[in-house]
């Protein structure tokens, strides 16, 4: 449409309002209620613009049209606004001007002086109720950006505008902020215009503040956001606007909790044993004692019995150096990071169906589905906003498909929830492929040009008819229909999935069939989004195993015993490779207790919570000659180790991470690290020097730079590009290419180039609940905290959710003379831990759900040591306990 906006001409897609053609113009009128994330609402009546033929209108809910004719300097029209903006302001108190508002600025702009303001407030009282939000209700101009922001985009609905005429304000629900459904993703505070709400606590502070702008260190969503520092410390962190995954929102961990920063017992001096101790020592002492130490071990048992497990929280140039140090200097391929305890089922699972180690799509492919499959995920706690864009996308109209044994947030807008028995995913999945099949509701086409199996797999299913099914499963046959019926036939069904199908003792099973189902109905490689999406759980999990932070990979997922790929690294790096693929994680720790590990090093990991059967890790990690952990906190692993380096967090750190969708994005140094503190990058250089080797890669960039060299799948990423372009997604194969968000829409990446399906049986979990443990326990995440809680404990996310409880059905409750809140012991085969019982209908009957965030309920003393066959990955998901009211 073209649009006429003071003597300028503009065009205007289809549905754009008359304030977007003014602003496509150049021009300018005042905004107030206005957001660019937010349907518009038209209820400031600032944005007034005359349209020939028709009269002054509200531009942000007012229709451009082909042919229209807008102005917008008309004197009349400015002193309309003028007028309603007084109107709007006479009950606020003046103390309204005190704050850098919009308000304030539109003051400024149409000349509305303190005298418009009223000289008090109206008496309406604060919330004081919630540790990060502030509402002053006197500053209130009830413009419904807050409630909005709280429904458009979060999908919260805590907010409502309550009361009559100019007294109407925001309210969270009938009782206070603490009390009310709010997620505290803090969209209310960064879209509020006049101060109403605001980030409690927040000091207005003399100091200049500077901006940096990052990729959040919690999650694997990859929100980009803006650090604001003044004297040193985090002022406020925002979410970027521009933010490519984020658009401009955030979750409570990545937009407030970054107390942690500033915690005194942050570690600022590396830390040497000595005896039961660990005493503060220089970094030469410390450096000496682990060249000493390792050459020690190198020297007597040879290179392989020298271990790293590199960080998923860190960057990929440090995790790149981290690989490069023991692979050249140390001499083994004993490096592997958390990937192996979440992902790796779905790295081996998706590069064997369709080529490569990543999620098929990007991100805003999510808002392309007309139907979700979502299958083990809970994301509107553990990927927060994804979470979000998922649900926005089903209130849009998509049709949601949710396979969890738990009733999640999401599950509750399901059209069908498939909830299963824990460890029955490859029935449910085969369960539907059958249907699929038999209903027609296949991509016929796309299955002959395009992928092999057909007949193994048809073959395969020949068992799982809804009936058996259901008896493995517990999920009804008539659900079962229903949702292969749902995903079978809508126009563009998307998979997105989490650790409910990858951390079982068959999770690459799980993962190899639900991406059948993508293949059956030509769902994957398409021009329309579609695909197969695994949701990564730390911030950088996916770019530790991207840079080859794993025992059988080289960076870019090239195979250990490949000769180009050794050729590659070996003339870059200057080093012969060790051929023999190293040490996964769980075989670490076994290693260890039986002597042929005898040096560990464990990067930013608290391995001693979070991994699976902790009295095995433990005893691992006292069987090993030499511990060393790089850390920010003395973690449960840490007080463990001989030697504790004192590492960076990622408001210290320069780099880049790859998120879920494949990535990259910069991660840029905000503050310096505390005390004596170092980037984990320099500490793994520093390190190598004591052994007396140089890595090269002087700087982050540099080490990027080499990667590229070595890695043909990461050809075209480089710091200079990504400062220029903002993120890159890979594979991006050369520096003029713009890298593939959207994967196999030219064929896949398997050696034949086409789609695998995969004909596997259903199997039962490793472990079963019995007569003596009769319960099912779950393990996940919750929304307030992070992983071992070892930044958001520290921070005032603890007043938002200050311990864990176990989850529990009602009816197993009465059965076992529980009430809320009363302690229950949970016992497994393994150990036994107390927490207060949390009575909900989220659980089913017989399961239970626990978190692992919180030290004092080590959940992971119970959790076995059953595993993936195929990858090591354990077996979180299924875990037989029993309940005893303590
Ligand atoms: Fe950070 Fe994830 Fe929250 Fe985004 S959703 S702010 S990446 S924790």
């Amino acid at each position: 449409m073209r649009v006429t906006v003071d003597d300028r001409v503009v065009e205007v897609p289809a549905g754009a309002t008359v304030l977007q053609a003014i602003r496509a113009a150049g021009a300018v009128v005042p905004t107030l209620c206005h957001d660019d994330r937010l349907s518009p609402s038209g209820s400031c009546r600032l944005c007034l613009a005359r349209l020939t033929g028709r009269g002054v209108v509200a531009a942000c809910v007012t229709p451009a049209a082909d042919g229209q004719v807008v102005s917008t300097g008309d004197p009349d029209v400015t002193a309309m606004a003028r007028q309603v903006l007084e109107l709007t302001v006479e009950r606020l108190p003046r103390r309204a001007l005190d704050l850098p508002t919009e308000l304030v600025d539109r003051c400024a702009e149409l000349g509305v002086g303190p005298d418009g303001f009223a000289e008090a407030g109206r008496g309406l009282g604060a919330d004081d109720s919630h540790p990060y939000v502030h509402l002053d209700r006197d500053l209130c101009i009830a413009c419904g950006r807050c409630v909005r922001m709280c429904d458009d985009v979060q999908g919260a609905f805590a907010l409502t505008l309550a009361g009559r005429g100019a007294d109407t304000v925001v309210a969270p629900g009938a009782g206070s902020w603490a009390q009310s459904a709010c997620v505290s993703c803090g969209g209310c505070v960064d879209t509020c215009p006049t101060g109403a709400i605001t980030q409690a606590g927040l000091a207005a502070t003399q100091a200049p503040v500077t901006a940096v702008n990052t990729t959040c260190g919690y999650c694997g969503v990859g929100c980009a956001l803006t650090v604001h520092v003044s004297d040193g410390r985090v002022a406020e962190i925002t979410p970027d606007r521009d933010g490519s995954v984020n658009r401009g929102h955030a979750c409570v961990k990545g937009r407030f909790a970054y107390g942690f920063a500033a915690s005194p017992d942050r570690l600022t001096t590396p830390l040497i044993r000595s005896g039961q101790r660990l005493e503060p020592a220089t970094w030469d002492q410390a450096l000496a004692v682990i060249a000493d130490r390792l050459h020690g071990v190198v020297e007597r048992h040879g290179p392989d019995a020298v271990a790293a497990i590199s960080s998923a929280r860190a960057t990929n140039e440090e995790n790149y150096l981290m690989q490069k140090l023991m692979r050249t200097v140390i001499g083994t391929n004993n490096v592997d990071n958390c990937s192996r305890i979440c992902h790796a089922p779905s790295a081996v699972g998706l590069t064997a169906a369709f080529g490569l180690a990543g999620g098929t799509n990007p991100a805003d492919d999510i808002e392309l589905a007309d139907c979700i499959l979502l299958a083990g995920a809970n994301p509107t706690e553990a990927h927060p906003v994804v979470g979000a864009r998922i649900l926005q996308q089903v209130l849009s109209g998509a049709r949601l498909v949710v396979v969890d044994p738990r009733r999640t947030a999401l599950a509750g807008y399901a059209d069908v929830h498939l909830s299963g028995r824990p460890g029955s995913n490859v029935a449910v999945f085969n369960g539907l492929a059958r249907i699929m099949l038999e209903e027609g509701w296949v991509d016929d086409v796309f299955l002959s040009e395009r992928a092999d199996g057909l007949e193994e797999l048809r073959e395969q299913l020949r068992w799982f008819t809804p009936e058996r099914v259901e008896q493995v499963s517990a999920v009804p046959a008539g659900a079962l229909r229903k949702a292969a019926r749902l995903y079978g036939t809508a126009s563009a069904p998307s998979i997105i999935y989490g650790l409910g199908v990858t951390e079982h003792a068959h999770g690459t099973d799980g993962v190899r069939t639900l991406a059948n189902l993508a293949i059956l109905r030509g769902a994957v490689g398409t021009a329309y989004g579609g695909g197969v999406n695994p949701l990564r759980g730390q911030n950088n999990v996916q770019g530790a195993s991207d840079m080859g932070a794993l025992p059988d990979l080289l960076p870019g997922y090239q195979r250990i015993d490949d000769p180009r790929a050794r050729q590659r690294c070996e003339q870059v790096w200057g080093h012969r490779m060790p051929l023999r693929p190293g040490l996964r994680i769980p075989q670490m720790f076994d290693a260890a207790i039986d002597g042929r590990v005898r040096a560990l090093w464990v990067f930013g990991e608290n391995i001693a919570q979070t991994d699976p059967d902790s009295g095995h890790v433990r005893a691992a990690l006292a069987a090993c000659e030499f511990v060393i952990c790089q850390e920010i906190f003395l973690t449960d692993t840490a007080r463990l180790a001989d030697v504790v380096l004192p590492g960076a967090s990622f408001l210290e750190k320069d780099g880049t991470f790859v998120n879920f969708d494949r990535r990259f994005q910069r991660v840029r140094p905000a503050l310096d690290p505390p005390g004596q503190a170092r980037t984990d990058f320099d500490i793994l250089r520093s390190v190598a020097a004591a052994l007396g080797a140089d890595l090269g890669c002087a700087t982050p960039a540099a080490t990027l730079a080499e990667c590229a060299r070595v890695a043909p799948l990461f050809a075209g990423i480089s710091h200079t590009r990504l400062e220029r372009e903002g993120h890159l997604h890979w594979p991006c194969r050369s520096t003029d290419g713009p890298g593939e968000a959207r994967l196999y829409q030219q064929g896949f990446a398997t050696p034949n180039g086409r789609a695998q399906l995969a004909a596997r049986p259903w199997l039962p979990p490793g472990e079963q609940p019995d007569a003596a443990f009769p319960y099912v326990l779950i393990t996940g995440r919750r929304l307030v905290h992070y992983n071992a809680g070892t930044m958001t404990r520290r921070t005032p996310n603890l007043a938002l959710q200050p311990r864990e409880s176990v989850d529990i059905h009602p009816d197993d409750a009465a059965a076992l003379g529980l009430r809320d809140g009363d302690d229950v012991e949970i016992s497994s085969r393994r150990g036994s831990i107390t927490a207060a019982a949390h009575l909900t209908a989220e659980v089913s009957p017989g399961q239970v759900f626990l978190a692992f965030h919180f030290p004092q309920v080590a959940v992971n003393l119970l959790t076995s040591a059953e595993v993936d066959a195929v990858t090591s990955c354990p077996e979180y998901k299924v875990t037989a306990v029993r309940l005893c009211r303590t």
